[in-house]
């Protein structure tokens, strides 16, 4: 105890990084707010409105007068329900509405499953780069994030011998987005059936598969972990509405997962936020169940921009690009600039180079170290055409001016 001196915040606040895309988007508002036009592709964040029918469907709900009151902690049954079919008609998967667990946005979902499983000093295996929250949320868990790296030349992907090599008797979860947030990754059926023949070995190890980014999939079928033979008894899928529906204000996310641990997130979350928002649980009623002609209209625009962006970056000398298979963002190496200067401007690294961008480009974009790849930036193609088009220009022409 400290007696006599000033209140003092708790230990825990030590170990957690400020989220990097919003510190980013705090500068470029400022510069924003000085007069320069400023193109940001920071944010993971959809730049389409929300359907139609789903906007209906909610004012439908506050018109109706019913959804006013608390909802149950997991979610309206009937939601649960619709989550649970959305599951057998995309994914082929039987759960009912028991397993799944609805939550403020699908970071909530991810938290409650790692505060449900992660004991003290537990291994947690993240695949890097990794979503910038997974490390901290291990951490907040008081977990230990151990970071397995997909290389550039492997589409960013993990190996099964990888996999293998990181496991250790207090690894107590794998966690990895898939399509993947910052990569664009996308690990396929045979993929996850290399890494699942590892895990065999392993049957106290859960499975946390974010899948968030499951309708923005520009390569085919969208592959499961829990649809791997034997893997959904430890498989924790977190999905939610934010990016395939556009709905990353109204704040819903959801867990598909084994009773026990779907169990453990709803006591969690009952002590915590409770049942999310009424009237979005209602909207996205209709969303679960309705058309997904909405959706596939924004995947086909996103793998437009993707085409546009990266044939863009790939006339820039320097840059070295995977070709993303989904979600919304590229994730160029661009460490041959490290060391370059511009004036008085060194480059040491990507938060430099990020920094570079911003002053000189007035492009944002998030440097690759939040997400465990210092070598690499991520920018986001959720933006317009004519937006992507200027903005990789200027990026060009502050890059070549790079020495
Ligand atoms: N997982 C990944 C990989 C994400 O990129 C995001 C959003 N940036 C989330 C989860 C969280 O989404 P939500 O809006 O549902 O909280």
């Amino acid at each position: 105890m400290n007696q006599g001196s000033t209140p003092q915040l708790a230990d825990r606040l030590n170990v957690l990084a400020e989220s990097a895309t919003i510190a980013m988007a705090v500068k470029a508002r400022e510069l924003q707010a000085q007069g320069h036009d400023v193109i940001k592709l920071t944010l993971g964040e959809p730049d389409f409105k929300t359907p139609q029918f789903i906007q209906d469907a909610a004012v439908e709900a506050i018109q109706s007068g019913n959804h006013f009151k608390y909802t149950p902690v997991p979610g309206y049954p009937a939601l649960r329900e619709g989550i649970a079919s959305k599951l057998k008609r995309d994914n082929g998967l039987d759960y009912k509405a028991e397993n799944i667990v609805v939550s403020t946005g699908a970071k909530q979902s991810l938290i409650n499953v790692l505060l449900s499983v992660v004991n003290k000093d537990d291994e947690v295996i993240v695949f890097t780069p990794y979503w910038v929250t997974y490390v901290e949320q291990v951490k907040l868990a008081e977990g230990v994030p151990v970071l397995v790296e997909g290389s550039l030349e492997k589409d960013f992907k993990v190996t099964p011998e990888q996999l293998r090599a990181a496991i250790t008797p207090k690894t107590k979860a794998i966690m990895y987005s898939s399509p993947c947030n910052p990569t664009g990754s996308v690990y396929t059926k045979e993929e996850l059936e290399a890494l699942a023949e590892v895990l065999k070995d392993y049957p106290e190890i859960f499975v946390i598969s974010d899948e968030i980014y499951e309708y923005i999939n520009f390569g085919g079928e969208h592959a499961s972990m829990a649809a791997i033979e034997g893997m959904k008894e430890r498989t924790i899928i977190v999905n939610g509405f934010s990016k395939g529906h556009a709905m990353t204000g109204w704040r819903l996310g959801y867990i598909a997962a084994p009773l026990e641990v779907a169990k453990a997130c709803n006591k969690i979350q009952g002590q915590v936020t409770s049942g999310t928002c009424a009237i979005t649980q209602a909207a996205a009623i209709t969303a679960v169940t309705g058309p997904l002609d909405e959706t596939n209209k924004m995947k086909d625009a996103y793998l437009r921009r993707r085409d546009l962006v990266k044939s863009l970056l790939d006339e820039i000398d320097g840059i070295k690009t995977n070709l993303p298979q989904g979600a919304f963002y590229i994730f160029p190496d661009v460490s041959a600039f490290f060391g370059k200067s511009f004036g008085d401007t060194k480059i040491e690294n990507s938060v430099d180079l990020t920094m570079y961008l911003l002053n000189e480009a007035h492009v944002s974009v998030v440097d690759g170290g939040s997400f465990g790849a210092p070598k690499c930036l991520r920018i986001s193609f959720a933006a317009s055409d004519e937006e992507l088009k200027e903005a990789c220009s200027r990026i060009k022409s502050a890059l070549e001016k790079l020495a």
